[in-house]
């Protein structure tokens, strides 16, 4: 029985004209004789009556949930969408059945609202699967050893279908989104970027970590750990999209571009901390910001300091963290982190100075920058990361 898994993000269960179009993939692939697992997302985004951000803003309640049901309000989007699915496909005459995280085998740990998942029994889904049935198994979610639904982390929904595929040993994943594959920037700020027609695993996980967020980058380690492809394409158009493998085809593509893509992540704010004679100073900064939670980045330690980056949303908690242990923080609010990646540029010379001549044109300042052997990162104003953004995109000739 050859497997495919399909995956449908908010978007593309939104409208009934989305859900026809999410009706005919499915019928094509059945007519290819494939048994299809169709992971489904919440429908819609922010505003849109049952997406998980309006579920999560119901009366401003959900912020005092304790979290285990901050999670079980937050899987009802889900759970709503395929249940709607399920009754489109059973009116056409298709043999479906819905099936939560857990119901499909999906066991995590406790860690509510960013849950891990531990195991996953393929048994439950291969059993519908050979009564000839389409299963749809909710995204985002999976139980806990004590029966409590669990939460995977924003965008979760890619991990759920990654890790059904590779429990089932599918032939393949498609993730179905708004947009016609892996792009050169996200389109959103850059009009002319260009569809990738074959990345490898380790780029768009590069891609995805540094914050394009078509595909969670934990979806995409699931996957090359089992090796299986990945296709991320377009609901709304028949177009194949880009396949993510260890080994791409087109080698050419990957290997001589210098840059794949540009990515961001907007709304972080740059601390730094002086040592000011503080003892242990580094130790205690980076042990108080795991001990409240906060997650740190962009991370830049000597003697004398610590230079790091945190979620603006997050900043206020920081600094009143590091003030209570004695320090005089100092914070510039609203930065970006822009990335430019590319497994191409290992080794060589001068893809630096590419950078800051392209941003110096812009008259955009570097704030703080690092670099590894396939992605370097700038930190830039929030108002000039579209600016920044483009310019990468333009000097590396990503457009053409
Ligand atoms: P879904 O609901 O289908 O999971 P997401 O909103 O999570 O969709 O992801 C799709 C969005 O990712 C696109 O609409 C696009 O704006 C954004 N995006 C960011 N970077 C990229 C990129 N490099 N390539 C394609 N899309 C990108
Ligand atoms: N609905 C969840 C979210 O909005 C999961 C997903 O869409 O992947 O984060
Ligand atoms: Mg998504």
């Amino acid at each position: 029985m050859a497997i495919l898994v399909q995956k449908y993000g908010g978007t593309s269960l939104a409208s009934e004209e989305a859900r026809r179009r999410v009706l005919g993939h499915i019928e094509r692939e059945r007519a290819h004789s494939y048994a299809l697992v169709v992971v489904v997302s919440a429908m819609g985004r922010m505003g849109d009556p049952y997406a998980t951000d309006t579920l999560l803003s119901l009366g401003g309640s959900a912020q005092s949930l304790p979290p285990r049901e901050k999670d079980l309000l937050a899987v009802c989007g889900e759970i709503i969408s395929a249940n709607v699915l399920c009754g489109l496909l059973r009116s056409e005459g298709v043999p479906s059945i819905v099936m939560t995280g857990g119901q499909a085998g999906i066991r995590t740990d406790a860690g509510f609202g960013q849950a891990r998942i531990m195991r996953i029994d393929p048994d439950p889904v291969m059993r519908q699967l050979e009564q000839g049935k389409v299963v749809i198994v909710t995204g985002f979610q999976g139980q806990s050893d004590q029966g409590d639904f669990t939460t995977l982390g924003r965008g979760g929904s890619d991990t759920s279908a990654t890790a059904i595929g590779a429990a089932l040993r599918a032939e393949r994943i498609d993730i179905y989104t708004d947009v016609d594959g892996i792009l050169t920037a996200d389109p959103r700020l850059v009009e002319d970027a260009k569809p990738l027609d074959t990345v490898s695993y380790a780029e768009i996980t590069n891609l995805a970590r540094q914050g394009a967020k078509v595909i969670h980058p934990r979806a995409v380690e699931i996957a090359a750990q089992s090796n299986i492809p990945l296709r991320v394409r377009s609901t709304f158009s028949d177009g194949e999209g880009t396949l993510v493998t260890a080994d791409p085809v087109s080698e050419s593509q990957v290997r001589d571009r210098l840059a794949t893509g540009i990515a961001h992540v907007p709304k972080v704010t740059q601390i730094s901390v002086t040592a000011d004679g503080h003892k242990d100073m580094q130790l205690n900064v980076f042990q108080s910001m795991a001990k409240h939670g906060i997650s740190v980045d962009f991370i830049n330690v000597t003697p004398g300091g610590a230079l790091y980056t945190v979620f603006d949303e997050d900043a206020d908690r920081a600094l009143e963290v590091l003030g209570k242990l004695g320090y005089t923080p100092a914070a510039v609010r609203g930065c970006a982190k822009v990335s430019v990646v590319g497994s191409g540029m290992h080794g060589v010379p001068g893809v630096m100075a590419r950078i800051v001549e392209a941003l110096t044109e812009e008259g955009i300042t570097i704030l703080q920058s690092a670099d590894s052997h396939a992605t370097i990162w700038v930190l830039v104003r929030q108002e000039q990361m579209t600016a920044a953004v483009r310019a990468l995109h333009n000097k590396f000739e990503l457009h053409l």
